[in-house]
């Protein structure tokens, strides 16, 4: 029914829309809002509708170079890291106050851009997100080195520096968790930021840096370059004066930055990049809460999470069950227009990852697996896809081996814990895993035997701030979040000095 994708057709209560308006469309380089050097613009579309929201200013390499010859003087001679940490963390809390103030129309931007249940971006991620800065504001003050003992008369300290201009590329499944993750520990640490939106959703980043500028961030500290992977992206990845680089996306994109990074300068780098996470449910699991769980796992954001638990692994004897009621609660899933209450399911950011997930949902039925429900387009306007799930799902299939990035569920069927080890861990990837079972003996040996870099036992997607998070294998490198993401910013200088006459060593 066309009507529900259409918030022009929806009664006054079943809108949530707060009013909002796309306030900024340049680019911020130097604390300026400014057109692109070539004075180019692109598009920026509604997933609900395909409709144009508006043109934002398309940086290519010569912004990447103004915004990092930018960030290179706030370095080197600007305040930010000449301040003290506590004057730093002061701005990032005052910064957190603003986002919380404006956390409806930042909310209403995000669900506009890239089409998220507007409940979720108002009521979670934009909550999440003021409280992973004042996470980090808090950090900003208890980052320091150690006094190391020496074989001869030496004072020996560390210092623990900022590592000075850090890149940063974004992308478009979480644009203000990633912006979050990725500028928080940077700016707490001392470091300026030149980052790279993705081209899917420009407009969050834009909104809220120039907020982090009223909170008194001085100029140059944090710039935003709105535009494409192969130019902006890679000017980026490669520009000589950028000391680390940080990037989100896919594992391919995840290489060819390291690429980069190796032919230019060394520049250190992490990556977040795919994965193909399984969902274990053991057999002596509660059935109901186990399909709960597993169906959140993989629907949750339109399906589009790096860590979506997107292998639904489920013993043999529960397998039957385990299956009807997944199809049943798929069935009832509430896909809509993102701004209306209740709904849980939005458009797909794209046409291009519309198409994609339409086209693996035919390999899994040419590849015999079997369409419980779902498989189609829903409606006929938008990015929206029908809650997908596919029962006697084969290893060696590929909606079991690629991300889909869509919602749908591939469902496998296991024989004991040796078989699910081996068969879990059967993938290139390796960034989480969900484990539900009531036996502590079943979690412990799964939870010891998942080459995964998160493991959720009898609960999935927990994203605290203070939890790490990355992947093993082809996940990435690195983590994000926490105190281990801190030494991504950072470096150790050693100190060294003779001692005279010490009373002690
Ligand atoms: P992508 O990896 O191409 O894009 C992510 C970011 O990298 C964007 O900002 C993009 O502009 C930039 N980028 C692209 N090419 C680049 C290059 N050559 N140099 C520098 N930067 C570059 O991902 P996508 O094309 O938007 O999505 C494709 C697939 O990636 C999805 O279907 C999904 O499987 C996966 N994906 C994973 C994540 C994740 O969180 N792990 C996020 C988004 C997409």
């Amino acid at each position: 029914d066309i009507s529900r994708f259409s918030t022009a057709a929806l009664t006054e209560e079943e809108v949530i829309i707060p009013p909002v308006q796309v306030e900024h469309t340049q680019l911020l380089i130097n604390g300026q809002f400014v057109d692109a050097a070539s004075g180019r613009t692109f598009p920026t579309f509604d997933p609900r509708s395909g409709d144009l929201i508006t043109h934002v200013a398309e940086g290519d390499e010569e912004d990447i170079n103004r915004a990092v010859f930018a960030a290179r003087e706030a370095f080197d001679d600007g305040p930010w890291p000449r301040m003290t940490a506590y004057e730093r963390s002061k701005i990032i809390y005052r910064f957190a106050d603003l986002l919380e103030k404006h956390n409806d129309e930042i909310a209403a931007l995000e669900t506009w851009d890239s089409g998220k249940p507007y409940e979720h971006t108002a009521n979670v991620e934009i909550p999440k997100m003021t409280r992973l800065f004042r996470y980090f504001a808090g950090w900003a003050d208890k980052i320091h080195g150690l006094t190391v003992p020496a074989d001869g008369p030496y004072h020996v300290q560390t210092l623990h520096e900022p590592i000075g201009v850090a890149g940063q590329i974004i992308p478009w499944n979480f644009p203000l968790m990633m912006y979050a993750w990725k500028v928080g520990p940077a700016l707490a640490c001392g470091n300026t930021v030149v980052l790279k939106t993705a081209e899917h959703t420009p407009l969050s980043a834009l909104y809220v840096s120039k907020l982090f500028h009223e909170a008194g961030l001085p100029p140059g500290v944090l710039n935003i370059i709105s535009g494409f992977g192969p130019t902006a992206g890679a000017a980026l990845a490669s520009h000589m004066d950028v000391d680390k680089i940080a990037f989100t996306g896919s594992t391919g994109t995840g290489k060819i930055i390291l690429e980069l990074a190796s032919k230019s300068n060394l520049k250190a780098v992490t990556l977040e990049l795919g994965g193909k996470s399984p969902f274990i449910v053991c057999e002596d699991a509660d059935i109901d809460k186990a399909v709960e769980l597993a169906h959140s796992a993989v629907f949750f954001n339109q399906g589009q999470c790096c860590c979506a638990g997107s292998r639904t692994f489920v013993h043999e004897r529960v397998y039957d069950e385990f299956i009807e009621k997944s199809k049943a609660r798929a069935m009832r899933r509430i896909v809509g227009d993102p701004f209306k209450k209740g709904v849980e399911q939005g458009p797909q950011i794209d046409k291009a990852q519309f198409e994609k997930i339409l086209s693996c949902i035919r390999s899994g039925i040419e590849s015999g697996a079997t369409l419980e429900t779902g498989g189609e387009r829903f409606g006929t306007k938008g990015y929206f896809i029908q809650p997908t799930v596919f029962s006697d799902v084969q290893d060696d299939m590929a909606i079991a081996t690629e991300e889909i990035f869509g919602p749908v569920q591939s469902i496998l069927k296991f024989k004991d814990l040796d078989d699910v080890i081996q068969r879990a861990n059967k993938s290139r990837y390796g960034l989480a895993a969900g484990v539900f079972t009531n036996n502590i003996e079943t979690a412990n040996t799964l939870m010891r035997s998942l080459r995964v870099g998160t493991v959720w036992i009898n609960c999935y997607f927990v994203f605290d701030a203070a939890i790490p998070f990355g992947g093993y294998k082809m996940s990435g490198k690195g983590r994000e979040k926490g105190a281990y993401c801190l030494n991504n910013y950072l470096q150790v200088k050693a100190v060294v000095s003779p001692l005279k006459n010490p009373a002690w060593l």
